[in-house]
């Protein structure tokens, strides 16, 4: 277990090997905004990136591919210029698996590779989710624990279009066999949502290796009893008991304060707005700048030359008016 303690936020991580897989690497991965270097203005204009992935492929591939999504996902995410978090999420994530897909597809040793990513933008008072395998994203509000990622996996899949139980599912032999993971084609396929959040709600990201030995009643009751770095090391704990069959990795995020205030917020949008949105601020090319011929040094001398001349002749007609008006009134 890795001790690892936001220090700013409430927030917890839970990192385990598991009870099956000692002496393996972890094949799971973290991350968050903390490994990056960023200003408070990269925070206000982009919130703050969480992010679980899961890895698969061989001994190095698994590992390395969990690795590459948290931190191209991460990197790219805060360097993209747009402003609407889940579209620069989407641009950040489509970034880590190309790199993993050109890794895996170049060298031997990475062949087959690939990873789940969830990732969870906590922006004002939304909450923006896009990801890809069967990490999960939870909310618990008010005690009640609700699943906001819907699993990229054969029996989920199947399971939503009737042909499964649940219960059918949970025991199916495929029920490890992912049918979206970032490394496996040219192009990642991402679910992307928003929510809105409020104070008090809890937000649970992980891997299967605790949903997969934790029922949802004991997640949501340790949640609800713990802060999150107690209830991170109790999850972690009470999937070891029940057999630690796989790599534990969990974030959790209580939402005890907003990035900016409330009323600054961004208005709420549904998921058929999102879908709708205009296509994201990219930041325009470059246009080269307009030519505008240099003078030369002679013009720049004639043209500084030329102000005191106009002087000496504004004065010189005036006077001449002058004269005029004493001459033509006999003043003199
Ligand atoms: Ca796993």
């Amino acid at each position: 277990m890795i001790p690892y303690q936001h220090s700013a936020l409430n927030f917890g991580v839970g990192y385990d090997v598991g009870r099956k897989r000692e002496g393996k690497p972890n094949e799971d991965n973290f991350g968050d905004d903390s490994d990056l270097t960023l200003t408070e203005y990269d925070m206000v204009q982009k919130g703050y990136l969480y992010i679980v992935a899961d890895g698969m492929g061989g001994a190095a591939g698994g590992a390395t591919a969990s690795k590459m999504a948290v931190e191209h996902t991460l990197s790219y995410y805060y360097q993209d210029l747009g402003t609407e978090p889940l579209y620069c999420l989407d641009r950040a994530i489509q970034n880590a698996n190309a790199q993993i897909y050109q890794l895996g597809n170049s060298d031997l040793s990475y062949l087959g590779m690939g990873t789940t990513i969830v990732g969870a933008i906590f922006d004002g008072d939304m909450l923006h989710i896009g990801h890809v395998g069967d990490s999960r994203a939870y909310l618990l509000r008010e005690g009640e624990l609700l699943q906001l990622t819907k699993d990229h996996s054969l029996v989920q899949e199947q399971v939503r279009v009737g042909l499964l139980t649940a219960e059918e599912a949970a025991t199916h032999p495929q029920r490890n066999m992912l049918s979206r993971n970032l490394g496996a084609e040219t192009q990642a396929r991402p679910d992307l949502v928003s929510h809105r959040i409020y104070r008090g709600d809890i937000i649970l990201l992980c891997s299967d290796g605790l949903w997969g030995e934790v029922s949802d009643e004991e997640m949501a009751l340790l949640l609800h009893q713990y802060e999150p770095a107690t209830a991170a090391q109790k999850l972690v704990d009470l999937a070891n008991e029940h057999g630690g069959s796989d790599n534990i990795c969990l974030i959790i995020r209580k939402v005890d304060w907003f990035t900016y205030h409330v009323a600054e917020a961004k208005p709420m949008r549904t998921e058929a707005e999102i879908d709708t949105l205009p296509l994201p601020n990219v930041p325009a090319t470059k246009q080269p700048e307009p030519q505008v011929p240099m003078p030369s040094g002679w013009a720049i001398a004639a043209t500084e030359a030329q102000v005191p001349l106009m002087g000496l002749f504004a004065g010189a007609l005036f006077l001449s008016f002058l004269m005029l008006f004493v001459l033509g009134n006999g003043l003199i």
